[in-house]
């Protein structure tokens, strides 16, 4: 099955969706717009952010708002925390030596931190941070570390990370563990649509239930 698995981090690995939530709303409330339930953010969020932050707050520099949307992730009091079964999933892959990247849309030193104080930085050839459009940066990550896109998946739980392992020309995970509901994700028509990091190592063990 896969030699090379590619990870988003954000819903993917780790649930941040607590400080991001409150940061987005900070940032909203700057600009005298309603701040969003968990429910209305996973329904309206979407990546590039730059893109979404055109559509809800049109016409501010995103400079500008990710300056404040970092300082207020920053002091949020909601951690960060490694989703179920991915620390699991990512020493499995170790133990097998398949190789495990990380491409995030989130800012380098946030996402560094992170690595670090979750002690996940081992399990990772090489990662990808601060990428604004993933779709631009797939093509080089294959071409870099000389990996086959047959033999490649990239998992993630946006529309945004659908769309880039198809324009990649890898197999396509999604996951529900994050952002995005399933009819969504659904609608991308992914290879794989799976309730969690579980679930895709029973797949790749054959070991799923229903799953070949
Ligand atoms: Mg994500």
């Amino acid at each position: 099955m896969f030699k090379n698995l590619i990870f988003d981090w954000s819903g993917t690995l780790v649930d941040d969706m607590g400080p991001t939530l409150e940061a987005t709303n900070a940032v909203f409330s700057l600009h005298g717009r309603p701040v969003m339930s968990r429910d209305e953010f996973r329904r309206l969020f979407r990546l590039p952010y730059s893109e979404f932050y055109e559509e809800h707050l049109p016409g501010i520099a995103l400079d500008e708002l990710e300056h404040h949307f970092r300082r207020a992730f920053a002091e949020s009091q909601v951690p960060v925390t490694v989703l179920p079964h991915a620390r699991e999933k990512l020493q499995w892959c170790s133990d097998r030596h398949i190789r495990c990247f990380v491409l995030t849309s989130m800012d380098r030193s946030t996402f560094e931190m992170q690595l670090d104080d979750l002690g996940m930085r081992p399990y990772f050839e090489e990662t990808y941070s601060g990428v604004l459009d993933k779709r631009q940066v797939i093509g080089q990550l294959l071409e870099n570390h000389q990996l086959l896109a047959e033999q490649t998946a990239f998992l993630g739980d946006m529309i945004h990370d659908v769309v880039t392992a198809k324009h990649g020309g890898v197999s396509s995970v999604a996951l529900l563990t994050g952002y995005t509901h399933r009819e969504v994700l659904e609608a991308q028509d992914p290879d794989w649509l799976m309730a969690d990091l579980l679930e895709f190592r029973m797949l790749m063990e054959g070991t799923h239930p229903t799953l070949p």
